[in-house]
C-alpha cells in the first residue's frame, strides 16, 4: 500500500493536461492542496493498526493486503465495512472523502465485463483485461475517478438521436489495436487528482446506441484527454485556522479523439450491458451514500446543536424537534445502507423477474434499500440547510472577516458584540460562526449541497428505480383480500417478504455456486431479455 506522500509524488510526474481558469495547472498546484489532503486521509488512515480490516482488505486476486478503496466486495461483511469506512472517513474529513467513485466504478465494471464476455461466448476478453488492470490498480494503490455523466445535449433525445454525436462519449473508430473515443464527461469529482479514469455509460441504451456502450480505463493524463477543472476550496484563513480543511475538485473531461488500446477496453458495443453498467455503478454509488450522507448528517447535527447552544436556545422545544428530525434522517439513511449491505448477494434485480445471479460471484448491495436510503437523504439536503439556517439566525451571512478581529480599532468591539451565550468563550463562538458560514452560505458550501443532492443520481432517478423494482401489484392484491374485493391474495407478501437468514444459512449459501442456486430465475431473465 502507498503512503500519502507517494501518492502525491506520483501525481507530480503526470503530463500537464489540467486547465483551471484559463491556464494549464500542475496536479500538485497549491490550489489542489486541500483536495490532496482529503484523499490523503484514505492513505493515512489505512496505515493505522486500529483501522486494519476496516480501511484495508485482502485482494481476491493476489491474496495481498490492499487499501479497501481498491477492493472488490466478496461478502456482506465487505459491504458493511465499505459503508462504515465511508462514514468514518467522511467524519474525519469534515465532508466528502472523494475516493468512492473509484471503488464503485471498479465493482460495477468487474461484474459487467464478466457478463458481457459470457454473452459473447468467449469472443471478447473484457473481464480478463479488467482483472489485469485491477491487479495493477490494487498493487500500486491507485486513485480512480469514475466518469459516467455525459453532457447529454437535448435531454429528450437518446444518444444516437442527438444532433451532436459527441453529446455522449462514443466509439468513433475501431482499430486493430484499440478504439478511438470522442465526447465529454462532466462534473467528474477528483479527476484532477486521480491516477486513473474509469469511463462508463450514463444510461440505458438501444441497439442503435451501440457505439455509446463503451467502458474503459485510461491514466488521467492520457494523450487526447483534457480536463477543465473547478476547485472548491473554502476561503483562506490566516489567523483563525480550521481543525481540518477539506477540498474538492470536479472536471469536464474532454476525450478529443482519444486512442484506447484493447487491453484497457472493458465494453465496446454491447448495448444491453452498457445500460446494466450504468445502473450498477449508480447502485454501488448509492450504497456509498449510505456511509457519506450519515457522516454529513453527523456534521449538520453537531452544527445545529452547537448553533443552538451559542444562541443559548438549546432548551427551547423547537430545537429538540429539529435535532430529532436530523437524527431520524441520518440513521434511516444509515439503516437503509446497512440493510442493503446485509442483503447483498452476487445478484442484480431484473425488472419483472426479480433477483437473478450476476457476475463472477462478487457481492452487490440490495437495490431497493440503496435507492430508498439515497433518495431519502438526498432530498433532505436542503431541509437540513433550512434547519441550520433557522437555528443560527442571520449571523452566518454577515459575520465579519477574520482580519477585522485583528484590527486594534475594532477587535474588542467585535468581541463585545459577537458574544451570545454566557457559557461558551467568545473566541469559540466566533470560530463556530466562521465554520457554519463555510458550511451554510459560502460558494463552496453551495456547490457541496448540489453535489449531495444530485451525486449518485438525482432523487427522481432513485424514485424511478424504487417504483419499477418494488412489487406494488402484490400490495394491491393484499389490500384486495383485506377489503373483501375480488382477486385478493392474503399470503402474497408473506411468500415474498425478505426474511432473516441466520449466519450459518448464509455461510452455506455463500459456499454454493451462485449461478446454480437460482438457475430457474436466470433462465427466466434470459428469456425476458430476448
Ligand atoms: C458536485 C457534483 C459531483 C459529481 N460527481 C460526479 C462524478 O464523480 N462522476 C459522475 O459520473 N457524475 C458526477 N456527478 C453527476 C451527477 O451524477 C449528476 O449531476 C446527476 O446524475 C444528474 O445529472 P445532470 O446533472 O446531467 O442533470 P440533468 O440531466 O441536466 O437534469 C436536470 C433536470 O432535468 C431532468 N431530466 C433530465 N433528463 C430528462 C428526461 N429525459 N425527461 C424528463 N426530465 C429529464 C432531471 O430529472 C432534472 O430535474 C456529480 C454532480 C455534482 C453536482
Amino acid at each position: 500500500m502507498r503512503t500519502k506522500q507517494q501518492y502525491i509524488k506520483g501525481l507530480s510526474k503526470m503530463r500537464r493536461n489540467l486547465y483551471f481558469d484559463g491556464e494549464l495547472m500542475d496536479r500538485t498546484d497549491e490550489r489542489q492542496t486541500d483536495t490532496l489532503n482529503t484523499i490523503g486521509l484514505t492513505y493515512e488512515e489505512a496505515a493505522k493498526p486500529e483501522n486494519e480490516g476496516l480501511c484495508t482488505a485482502i485482494s481476491h486476486l493476489t491474496g495481498e493486503k490492499i487499501n479497501r478503496y481498491t477492493h472488490i466486495h466478496h461478502s456482506t461483511e465487505d459491504l458493511h465495512r465499505k459503508q462504515d469506512m465511508t462514514r468514518m472517513l467522511c467524519c474525519k474529513a469534515g465532508g466528502c472523502i472523494e475516493r468512492c467513485m473509484g471503488i464503485d466504478g471498479t465493482n460495477a465494471v468487474y461484474n459487467v465485463s464478466y457478463e458481457a464476455d459470457r454473452s459473447n461466448k468467449g469472443a471478447t476478453e473484457y473481464h480478463k483485461n479488467f482483472k489485469k488492470w485491477l491487479t495493477r490498480f490494487q498493487k500500486e494503490d491507485l486513485v480512480a475517478c469514475c466518469a459516467q455523466t455525459d453532457v447529454k445535449g437535448d435531454r429528450l433525445l437518446r444518444p444516437a438521436d442527438q444532433p451532436n454525436p459527441d453529446a455522449y462519449v462514443r466509439i468513433k473508430e475501431r482499430l486493430s489495436d484499440g478504439i478511438v473515443v470522442s465526447g465529454c464527461k462532466l462534473h467528474i469529482s477528483e479527476a484532477s487528482v486521480a491516477d486513473e479514469v474509469v469511463c462508463i455509460p450514463t444510461r440505458a441504451l438501444r441497439a442503435e446506441d451501440k457505439d455509446y456502450a463503451v467502458a474503459f480505463a485510461v491514466p488521467a493524463d492520457w494523450e487526447g484527454l483534457k480536463q477543465v477543472v473547478t476547485i472548491h476550496n473554502f476561503r483562506e484563513r490566516q489567523y483563525f485556522k480550521r481543525g481540518f480543511v477539506p477540498g474538492q475538485t470536479d472536471s469536464y473531461m474532454i476525450f478529443d479523439n482519444c486512442f484506447v488500446p484493447w487491453e484497457r477496453v472493458f465494453l465496446a458495443g454491447e448495448w444491453q450491458h452498457g445500460g446494466t453498467l450504468a445502473l450498477l455503478f449508480a447502485l454501488f454509488h448509492r450504497h456509498s451514500y449510505s456511509g457519506c450522507k450519515p457522516a454529513i448528517g453527523d456534521l449538520v447535527l453537531g452544527a445545529a446543536a452547537l448553533a443552538a447552544e451559542v444562541n443559548n436556545i438549546h432548551k427551547a422545544p423547537h430545537i429538540r424537534e429539529a435535532l430529532a428530525e436530523l437524527i431520524m434522517t441520518i440513521e434511516l439513511g444509515y439503516a437503509a445502507g446497512y440493510t442493503a449491505s446485509d442483503l447483498g448477494k452476487p445478484e442484480v434485480y431484473m425488472p419483472g423477474v426479480g433477483f437473478v445471479p450476476y457476475g463472477p460471484g462478487s457481492y452487490i448491495p440490495n437495490s431497493i434499500y440503496c435507492n430508498v436510503g439515497r433518495c431519502l437523504s438526498g432530498e433532505a439536503v436542503y431541509r437540513e440547510q433550512e434547519i441550520l439556517c433557522a437555528i443560527s439566525g442571520g449571523v452566518t451571512a454577515t459575520f465579519p472577516h477574520e482580519k477585522d478581529f485583528k484590527n486594534k480599532d475594532i477587535a474588542n468591539l467585535l468581541m463585545k458584540y459577537t458574544r451570545r451565550s454566557p457559557n461558551i468563550s467568545t473566541e469559540d463562538q466566533a470560530q463556530f460562526w466562521r465554520y457554519l458560514g463555510d458550511f451554510l452560505c459560502s460558494a463552496t458550501g453551495g456547490i457541496l449541497n448540489v453535489g449531495n443532492y444530485h451525486g449518485g443520481g438525482s432523487p427522481v432517478m432513485e424514485q424511478i428505480a424504487i417504483t419499477t423494482q418494488y412489487d406494488i401489484e402484490a400490495r394491491k392484491k393484499l389490500v384486495r383480500y383485506i377489503a373483501g374485493m375480488s382477486g385478493g391474495d392474503r399470503d402474497i407478501l408473506a411468500k415474498k417478504q425478505v426474511k432473516y437468514e441466520p449466519p450459518s444459512a448464509r455461510a452455506k449459501a455463500a459456499k454454493a455456486p451462485a449461478r446454480k442456486a437460482t438457475k430457474t430465475s436466470a433462465k427466466k431473465a434470459t428469456a425476458k431479455k430476448k
